[in-house]
């Protein structure tokens, strides 16, 4: 059966190289599942789990935003974060979530709310996903 070759890269460096059967992810217009001939395309991701299947196996990461790019045979998910459910910190999420949630609550003039918005975003995230 034809695979995938799949590789997620942060600024920080290659998160994983591998071959799988399909990539789920949801891109900012929707969900999308590319597997092995899918036309050639370029995507934004929104704040969102990616999901690698292997034979009866799956892959999930957290990622934050960033490009799918998917060429003959090649997928390539450019993150600027992508974790797996193992390298979560539960609590530093959790810490992440109230400090936006009460910076979103606030009246303060001076709180950027499309930024703490997204920080909660990554924080629900990745609290879904360490789950
Ligand atoms: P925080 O406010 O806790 O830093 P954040 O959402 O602002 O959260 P990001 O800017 O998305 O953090 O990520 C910065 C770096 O920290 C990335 O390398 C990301 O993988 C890592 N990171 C952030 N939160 C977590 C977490 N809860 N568990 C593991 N790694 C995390």
């Amino acid at each position: 059966m034809k695979t995938l070759d799949v590789s997620v890269v942060t600024p920080d460096g290659p998160v994983l190289e591998d071959q799988f059967d399909m990539v789920s992810c949801k891109a900012e217009n929707g969900e999308l599942g590319v597997l092995p001939g899918h036309i050639p395309m370029v995507a934004p991701l929104s704040i969102s789990s990616v999901r690698l299947k292997q034979d009866d196996d799956s892959v999930k990461l957290a990622v934050n935003g960033g490009f799918l790019e998917v060429r003959p045979d090649k997928v390539t998910i450019l993150a600027q974060s992508a974790e797996n459910p193992a390298e979560i910190d539960v609590q530093r999420a959790e810490e992440a979530k109230k400090r936006a949630e009460q910076r979103l609550e606030s009246q303060q003039e001076n709180v950027d709310f499309q930024r703490a918005q997204l920080a909660l975003k990554r924080a629900i995230n990745r609290l879904d996903i360490a789950q």
